[in-house]
């Protein structure tokens, strides 16, 4: 199964990523990971893209289409993926219809912008496996301490207040549009984010399962 999992930044699309993931047994492929690797590798893609992404400004379309393409090329994704975080703008959904990749599904997770700014501001992520935590929803067993693998846990810098509305504002003009984009095709499924991930991830089973 083909999926893309959309909704702000937040929203919690890598939590539920990471459940399908290990429901349907298919790579969860995120561009904001990617990127993130990138830059921690110092790379010239890295360089380039950490500018954007401190400023809570997205990567340009090109860039991002080029990772996309590459990782889609992979042999994990054989048997299929979801894509958390990818297409964030029209012309990259429009780039990957062009590249003929079929797509069985899109979720679309839903939270509203207040509780998304409480969520995001709680969030923590290990430098080390990019897994994620929350103070208060998905505390790791340690504080500072990621239960995976160890690494430390640290606040992404795009996760503090001012970058937050910067990332929501970019979120309304240039993804909230793949809704239409989506519903169009008919391949579109509205998940309610609830208060307890649980219930949200029992809702995008239900989703894709359906
Ligand atoms: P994420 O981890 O998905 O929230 O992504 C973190 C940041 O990486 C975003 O705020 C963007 O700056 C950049 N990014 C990730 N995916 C994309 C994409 N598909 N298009 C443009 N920028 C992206």
């Amino acid at each position: 199964m083909n999926l893309i999992l959309l909704g702000a930044p937040g929203a919690g699309k890598g939590t539920q990523a990471e459940v399908i993931c290990n429901a349907l047994h298919i790579p969860a492929i995120s561009t904001g990971n990617i990127l993130r690797e990138a830059i921690k590798n110092q790379t010239a893609l890295g360089m380039e893209a950490k500018t954007y992404m401190d400023g809570g400004k997205l990567v340009p379309d090109e860039i991002v289409i080029n990772i996309l393409k590459e990782r889609l090329q992979q042999d994990d994704c054989k048997n299929g993926f979801i894509l958390d975080g990818f297409p964030r703008t029209v012309p990259q959904a429009e780039a990957l219809d062009k590249m003929n990749v079929r797509i069985d599904r899109v979720v679309d997770i839903e939270v509203a912008d207040e509780k998304i700014a409480a969520r995001l501001s709680g969030r923590r992520v290990c430098e080390n496996c990019g897994a994620s935590y929350h103070t208060l929803y998905k505390p790791s067993k340690t504080e500072g301490v990621c239960d995976a693998c160890g690494g430390k846990t640290v606040q992404r810098k795009d996760d503090h207040p001012d970058t937050v509305k910067e990332r929501l504002r970019v979120y309304h003009e240039q993804t909230e549009p793949l809704i239409d984009y989506y519903t169009k095709t008919g391949k579109l499924v509205v998940v309610e984010g609830q208060e307890e991930v649980a219930d949200t991830s029992a809702l995008t089973l239900k989703a894709v399962e359906a």
